[in-house]
């Protein structure tokens, strides 16, 4: 492509409204354009990398046995309502009617869409195991759509699901989607780690997360620096520690604290450490008050209580309902004679005194041993912290951010049970097929490149995705010996199937080096002065120095330095 016919667009100046390097350097190479809050159009050269990504995604979904097919995104509310999702969704979702007043929305995710088709295709053992997929347009009306296309509100999403007799079968389809996973974000470039997303209380591990390492993403993560475990700090799975022996034997003891709610005002008032004491947070759970106990110095982890819990909706008990519940002032609740369930963390049961509200405005109890003077359930409800060793290992634990650009996820029966996809076994007799989703989101996936893919003057794409895999920059395009060996060595790398740019353009070197770096083209031949005497200078986007070459050798350079590209 001749670079006077491309269709695009830099820019010098960082828009003032991105925020990460990602979105910055998207819109001034001219990538993407706004349309709307968290709604991107992809420019030729964007819409290039776009669909090279999603080439390696097909890539590898098709080695893996997986079957692509592409569904509408205008859906019917009906197949939502059948799974109970039309109202879990919320905003969301973006909704309308037909001309009929029919409910319909724009799929945010399509589980439901996949089940129906399958429930309706599939009805024996020999129809399964099964694994659906497509690369198509999703829709959430995000509360905060940012960061360019990392959290937007319309998104190209690969999905995945899968199909299978039973829990075994499962396994072997999410460990196919797993390694698939694995191999692309290799193949895009990408350091990256696999996160536990459901581990704990809920037992085994359903969900896992790809994370792209990179400080602007969203998601805490915690690895340790040993054993090679990684959590987001969501679901990091904390150890009860030791189990203290039993200090004395006094009994529960009220200690007037005025004033003293917090446990910053209770620790100054009584000089004790905020290890000594127990934190009671009253909560309701789909409504209904419960007690969620964690140490002095830890905080809840609403995630891991509520996935405890089962419920789906959790929120502090407001300030009248702490009242009832308490006799108490807010800032004295406590254990002791507490008539809801209580949910303790498992460092509560090893503590063997505790200082905790005494349900008596102005006053706390100290002395309080847990299993003696009030009962509770234990689990593991906090936040990982600094000082937490790693649950699998002990080693130390180490904090980090990263981008979520992949999530595979095993269903179970969930939906084939709700909205009755059924196979029929060998006897005839019908069970729900279990079932897996496996997600991608190809947007913010080129955007998590960039973030890990760039310098001070613009992308450094990996060649496996790059718009074009060189750029040919004849530095004075009125000299007609550097236009003429331009154009040489570019129709040969274009004859020899190279995705070849040519910078035709009449620019300054300058500004023309500058584009070509802000882009991110890997590789860049100049063709300059030195073009009468037979030379050309061939330079690598990620490298600072450029060397001379012949210019009967720079096709064959150019394609060698492809071949051996990493990625
Ligand atoms: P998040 O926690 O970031 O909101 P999610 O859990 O809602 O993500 P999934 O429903 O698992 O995401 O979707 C699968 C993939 O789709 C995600 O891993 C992510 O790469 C991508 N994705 C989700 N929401 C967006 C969005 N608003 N913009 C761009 N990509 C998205
Ligand atoms: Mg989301």
């Amino acid at each position: 492509m001749k670079m006077t016919q491309l269709f695009f667009k830099t820019m010098r100046e960082t828009p003032s409204d991105a925020e990460i390097i990602s979105h910055q350097l998207m819109l001034r190479a001219g990538l993407i354009r706004k349309q709307a809050a968290g709604i991107y159009s992809f420019m030729p050269l964007g819409y290039r990398v776009l669909k090279k990504i999603e080439a390696i995604i097909r890539e590898e979904m098709d080695a893996a046995g997986a079957q692509e097919l592409i569904m509408p995104s205008l859906l019917p509310a009906e197949s939502y309502r059948e799974s109970g999702r039309w109202d879990a969704f919320g905003d969301e979702m973006f909704r309308l009617k037909d001309r009929n007043q029919r409910d319909f929305c724009l799929g945010p995710t399509h589980e439901e869409i996949f089940t129906e088709t399958v429930r309706d295709y599939a009805r024996s053992y020999r129809d399964l195991p099964l694994i659906l997929y497509q690369i198509q347009t999703k829709y959430r009306d995000e509360i905060r759509p940012r960061f360019g296309v990392m959290r937007s509100r319309e998104f190209v999403m690969k999905d995945a699901y899968s199909f299978d007799r039973d829990d075994d079968g499962l396994d072997v389809s999410y460990r196919a989607m797993d390694k698939a996973y694995r191999r692309i974000f290799d193949r895009l470039g990408l350091d990256y780690v696999v996160i536990d997303a459901d581990t704990g209380t809920m037992g085994g591990s359903g969900s896992q997360e790809f994370t792209v390492k990179s400080e602007a993403g969203e998601s805490e993560i915690v690895q340790c620096t040993e054993c090679g475990y990684a959590a987001s700090v969501e679901k990091a799975q904390c150890v009860a520690g030791a189990k203290a022996e039993a200090v004395d034997s006094m009994q529960p003891e009220y200690v007037a604290t005025p004033n003293a709610r917090t446990i910053a005002e209770v620790t100054a008032f009584l000089g004790c450490r905020d290890t000594d004491l127990a934190k009671t947070i009253l909560y309701k759970a789909d409504g209904k008050p419960v007690a969620a106990m964690v140490r002095g110095d830890r905080e809840v982890n609403e995630a891991k209580l509520m996935s405890y819990l089962g419920c789906s909706s959790l929120e502090m008990a407001d300030e009248e309902s702490v009242t009832t519940i308490t006799g108490a002032e807010v800032g004295f609740a406590g254990p002791v004679g507490l008539p809801v369930r209580i949910i303790a963390d498992l460092e509560i049961e090893g503590s063997p005194r505790l200082i905790v509200g005494a349900n008596r405005t102005g006053f706390h109890l100290k002395h309080v041993a847990p299993g003696r003077d009030f009962n509770a359930e234990y689990a593991d409800i906090r936040i990982i912290t600094g000082t937490d060793p790693c649950p699998r290992c002990g080693a130390a634990l180490e904090f980090g951010r990263g981008i979520e650009a992949g999530h595979i996820f095993k269903l179970g029966t969930k939906y084939s049970e709700s909205m009755g996809c059924i196979y029929l076994d060998e006897t005839g007799t019908g069970h729900p097929m279990v079932m897996g989703c496996y997600g991608i989101g190809v947007n913010r996936t080129m955007a998590a490149i960039i973030e890990q893919h760039h310098d001070e003057n613009g992308i450094i794409w990996p060649m496996s995705v790059a718009p074009y895999q060189a750029v040919i920059v004849p530095v004075n395009v009125l000299d007609e010996k550097q236009a003429e060996i331009a154009d040489n060595i570019y129709s040969e790398l274009q004859s020899r199937g190279v995705e070849v740019l040519l910078d035709d353009r009449n620019e300054r070197a300058g500004v023309k080096f500058k584009d070509a770096d802000l882009i991110g083209i890997p590789i860049r031949v100049n063709v300059g002065r030195k073009a009468a005497e037979g030379l050309v200078e061939f330079k690598l986007r990620h490298e600072d120095k450029a060397r001379e070459l012949p210019v009967d050798m720079a096709a064959d350079v150019v394609l060698e330095a492809i071949k051996t590209a990493r990625t």
